[in-house]
């Protein structure tokens, strides 16, 4: 369902990306641990093309894309397979939470404002949101900004969403609510690749934890595995230091 092979990606010479190989079922949940500045967010934003990878194939469903050599075919095909939640929510703040919430369906899905806004009202009810749809992103918490964010990315009905360390920006007692909504989805079957701190959520939720450190997927297996009896030294010290 998704398959991505070798996908290097540098900056100003230094290689961030060495390499990343990684296969995914539909419905699959993913989390990615690892040290600041090991490629994670790199990771997330050349799969959904807001960094272009040097090199490598990404395929979501049934659209490849080759970065290798430039080619240029299929860039926005593999764009609306993805939708990504921010660890800042990025919303508009001139725009109101629903007009946030259909802004890429009725700009880049084309869809029109009727369809959108039914759609956007689905998304907001899901996220516990309906009686928030006029209000402005300023007079919310960040754990409704945040929740506003995911039901953004539900509105585009991607094949896979991408979360970037969506809690590691709010006040503690609002990060239950954003996992809470987060971990609906994966109930629902939805495939994600999650960038995460966040151990406890990555232990009930994941179906597969991934280690990442220095550009490459060190380690990856069940979340009992990753956790409990981590195989490679680096997971084993970066775990250690957690706890
Ligand atoms: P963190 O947990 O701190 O977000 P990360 O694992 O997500 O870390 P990345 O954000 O992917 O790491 O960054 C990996 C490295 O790439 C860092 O050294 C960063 O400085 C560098 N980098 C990322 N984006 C750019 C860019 N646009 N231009 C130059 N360097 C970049």
């Amino acid at each position: 369902f998704i398959e991505i092979k070798d996908v290097h990606k540098s900056f100003y010479q230094k290689e961030i990306l060495k390499g990343i190989n990684l296969s995914l079922h539909k419905g699959e949940v993913i989390v990615i641990l690892g040290p600041s500045g090991s490629g994670k967010t790199t990771f997330l934003r050349c799969l959904n093309t807001l960094e272009k990878a040097d090199s490598g194939q990404i395929t979501i469903d049934n659209v490849t894309k080759d970065f290798t050599n430039n080619d240029r075919r299929n860039t926005r095909d593999l764009i609306l397979k993805t939708a990504m939640v921010f660890q800042g929510h990025a919303l508009f703040n001139n725009m109101s939470v629903l007009q946030n919430v259909i802004e890429g369906l009725v700009r880049v899905k084309k869809k029109d404002n009727a369809v959108a806004t039914e759609i956007g009202k689905a998304m907001l009810a899901r996220v516990g949101l309906s009686d928030r749809a006029n209000y402005y992103p300023a007079q919310l918490s960040g754990g409704q900004q945040q929740r506003v964010g995911i039901a953004r990315a539900m509105a585009m009905q991607p094949e896979l969403l991408l979360f970037d360390e969506p809690t590691s920006a709010l006040d503690p007692e609002l990060v239950g609510e954003v996992l809470s909504a987060m971990k609906e989805l994966a109930k629902e079957g939805h495939t994600m690749i999650v960038v995460t701190h966040e151990m406890q959520f990555a232990y009930e939720v994941a179906d597969r934890v991934l280690y990442m450190e220095g550009g490459v997927v060190v380690e990856e297996g069940t979340p009992q595995a990753i956790f409990n009896a981590p195989q490679d030294e680096r997971t084993q010290k970066f775990l250690a230091r957690l706890s």
